[in-house]
């Protein structure tokens, strides 16, 4: 059979049992699989062009060069295919480091097979990574805007590299922003979406929470990039809000 059109999945892992049985495991899926033990290694591959890598499993305890270094080198090249990180380490903050130089998911080990399978179906599904057009309910698990990163999965949320706490609620707003990113969404419309029991609500619970988001994820909440109000209409969500991270987007709206 051609791996002509087979998805190509890189397999980083310096434990030998665990890279073969990974590798023998995503082939036994129909996969075409490279499995490397370190990451110089790793960079090679990715850099050929005649047989690009769709995605990434990565660990991040590696001999010489870390994963967390690997993932910022690649994505320091402009390689954006997701990576998928597979470490013991259980806290938050490697979590939120690996966010950070520029993972897509975080599998702690010992994983799950089935779950690791489900995580790389999911993730080759998506056709570009953490672009608003491609989210639809329950796609995506990690979303960045601006300065902030937020996992809808593990209720992480950093901005600046700083963990910062969301309640729930805060979240299922959130999320409903980011799913209509760009559009005009009225007080009503945001309380019928995202709250359960909307007719006990007035529409100044919508603009307590808008505040509280603000205050959260705007680098200065009384000028807001980010969580804009429209007047006379109500909010509408902007994920390219900051000029100077995104210098390819910041158009002026007209
Ligand atoms: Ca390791």
């Amino acid at each position: 059979m051609s791996t002509e059109n087979l998805k190509h999945i890189l397999v980083v892992e310096d434990e030998e049992h665990l890279r073969t049985g990974i590798k023998y495991n995503l082939e036994a899926e129909g996969y075409d699989v490279s499995a490397v033990g370190d990451a110089p290694a790793a960079l090679k591959l990715v850099d050929e062009t005649a047989r690009p890598v769709d995605l990434i499993i990565l660990d991040l305890m590696l001999p010489g060069m870390s994963g967390y270094t690997f993932c910022e080198t690649i994505r320091e090249q402009g390689h954006d295919m997701p990576v998928m990180i597979l470490s013991a380490r259980t806290l938050a903050e490697d979590r939120i480091r690996g966010f950070d130089v520029g993972a897509d998911q975080y599998l702690q080990k010992p994983f799950d097979l089935d779950e690791l399978l489900s995580r790389v179906r999911n993730l080759l599904a998506r056709s570009r990574r953490f672009t608003p057009a491609s989210l639809r309910q329950g796609e995506f698990d990690v979303y960045q805007f601006g300065k902030a990163h937020v996992n809808f999965t593990t209720f992480e949320v950093s901005v600046d590299g700083k963990p910062v706490r969301l309640t729930a609620m805060d979240m299922k707003l959130l999320r409903y922003f980011i799913e209509h990113e760009g559009k005009v969404l009225s007080r009503a419309a945001l309380l019928t979406g995202v709250w359960d029991q909307p007719a006990d609500l007035t529409t100044r619970t919508v603009d307590n929470f808008v505040m509280r988001l603000r205050k959260t994820f705007e680098p200065d909440p009384a000028e807001p990039r980010h969580f804009l109000s429209v007047r006379g209409a109500g909010y509408r969500f902007v994920a390219a809000g900051d000029a100077a991270e995104t210098p390819d987007e910041a158009a002026p709206e007209a």
